[in-house]
């Protein structure tokens, strides 16, 4: 066991981790980064598979995600579109298939009126909401004791309108059945995207890509840093006080003056603290729990939908795999299709053998594109809910009435110990860019407590 000194110790080489590790080298100050992992970068992850270049995990860049759009520059990573000219499919319930352009799905006119008016109310209250502090809202006890399901049925009388917008925050976003998490919650979702309307929108939240992958981020933060990251070093125990603290990782030792646990709010507790955590932090995150989802890849020798004039976008409330989109690789003449099967749905599949859950998920992405969808020459899905440092997928909400209880104090230091992660971002919350922006404004906060 190696035994090493720095200002700060940084547990998790994730996009938040590294954020804060850099912006604290800057500024004079020495740190270990320590990483569980044998690869950095947590959720952001592109690796080989058969041949095609696939992004397991993150993503995609949205205009408005600066923090991470400052920090491609800084790196000098270029982006490029996704694939989205042709048009949209639609799946009514019972399997109808209809084509349409644009955000608004082709169902019938009163529906259609439902979800447009869904929307607008859901824009005003968005508006009302500060992502930083949602707890803020005059409303948030009562929007926090009200499933978001439950909300929809107060709104409307429309099942299709109520199922289409329950999916983009619900199966999209929070990949958590709309019974399971409060209106207050959706509505932060909302808020960290800037409007509703955002969500919505699927050129605009699924804009851009990163050549290379949004992996190069944690890379080359992580190349920058050098022998300053640990991989393979899983911190076991925490030992903190006024002084200082140690952490304790497999193989390595790192005494420090601060930590950040840049790690999901669900791993937490795996560490052990001696002392323990105060009561507050010990009730607090247990009523964080991940969202689960199934990304899911198929790969063809031609993007053949695009020649039936398909952008390959997709969507259904009532299919197994709700959105669908071309996710071709940069510079690969071969066609990606990339689907998302959530929370329940995700359940379900699971309980059948691979072969069968395979068949499935083709079944329903040929529902949308035709036959051709059957037969991919690369398939893959991505199961976060089994790796065991990160454990579900896309990222950590609050149960029901956790938020409005708890969520001013997620992010407070307790001692020298300081939280960042992308779970616990306001603007940007579980996407990169809030796990860069919580990166550095938990750097900021030790500076200032370290300076002479
Ligand atoms: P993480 O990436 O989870 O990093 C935490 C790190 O801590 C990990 O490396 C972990 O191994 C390590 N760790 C945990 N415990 C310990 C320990 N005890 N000791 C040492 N190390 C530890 N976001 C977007 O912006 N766009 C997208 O398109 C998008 N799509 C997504 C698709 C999927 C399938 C998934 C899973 C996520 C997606 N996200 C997307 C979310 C985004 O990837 C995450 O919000 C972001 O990467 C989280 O970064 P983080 O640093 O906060 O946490």
């Amino acid at each position: 066991m190696s035994s090493i000194e720095r200002d700060v110790v940084i547990i998790g080489a994730g996009a938040s981790g590294l954020t804060a590790a850099t912006d604290l080298k800057k500024a004079g100050l020495t740190v270990a980064v320590l990483e569980a992992r044998d690869r950095v970068g947590g959720r952001l992850w592109t690796d080989d598979i058969d041949g095609a270049t696939l992004e397991i995990g993150g993503q995609w860049v949205s205009p408005d995600q600066d923090a991470l759009i400052d920090t491609l520059a800084e790196l000098g990573l270029e982006t490029y579109s996704r694939y989205r000219e042709g048009i949209n499919v639609y799946l009514g319930e019972g399997g109808e298939r209809r084509t349409f352009e644009g955000e608004i799905f082709p169902v019938a006119p009163t529906t259609e009126r439902e979800i447009v008016s869904l929307i607008d109310r859901l824009d005003a209250l968005v508006a009302e909401i500060d992502p930083d502090r949602p707890w803020d809202h005059p409303q948030a006890k009562e929007l926090d004791e009200i499933s978001f399901r439950r909300w929809l049925e107060t709104q409307t009388e429309d099942e299709e309108a109520r199922r289409n917008i329950g999916m983009f925050i619900a199966g999209a976003m929070l990949t958590k059945p709309a019974h399971a998490f409060s209106a207050l919650q959706a509505l932060l979702m909302a808020a960290s995207a800037g409007s509703f309307s955002h969500l919505v929108d699927a050129d605009f939240i699924l804009d851009k890509r990163v050549k290379g992958g949004l992996q190069q981020v944690p890379l080359l933060l992580a190349e920058r840093l050098g022998d300053d990251v640990f991989l393979n070093a899983p911190v076991r125990t925490l030992r903190w006080s006024d002084e200082g603290v140690t952490a304790i990782a497999d193989g390595v030792e790192v005494r420090a003056r601060r930590v950040i646990l840049a790690v999901p709010p669900v791993l937490i507790s795996r560490i052990s603290y001696e002392p323990p955590l105060p009561r507050r932090q010990q009730q607090m995150h247990q009523h964080l729990s991940m969202g689960f989802v199934i990304k899911v890849h198929a790969v063809y020798e031609t993007p053949f939908w695009r020649e039936d004039g398909l952008s390959g976008t997709a969507f259904s409330p009532y299919e197994l795999v709700h959105e669908a989109y071309d996710n071709s690789y940069h510079g690969d003449p071969r066609g990606t299709l990339v689907g998302f099967v959530s929370d329940e749905a995700a359940d379900d599949v699971f309980r059948q053998p691979p072969e069968e859950r395979k068949a499935r998920i083709l079944e329903s992405l040929s529902h949308y594109y035709g036959e051709k969808a059957l037969s991919p020459v690369v398939y893959y899905e991505s199961d976060w809910g089994s790796e065991e440092w990160t454990r579900g997928a896309y990222a950590a909400s609050f149960d029901m009435g956790g938020l409005a209880r708890y969520g001013s104090d997620l992010r407070a230091p307790v001692g020298p110990v300081h939280f960042s992660c992308s779970d616990m971002a306001g603007r940007g919350y579980q996407h990169v860019d809030g796990a860069i922006r919580v990166g550095h404004e938990t750097a900021d906060a030790i500076i200032a407590s370290l300076a002479p």
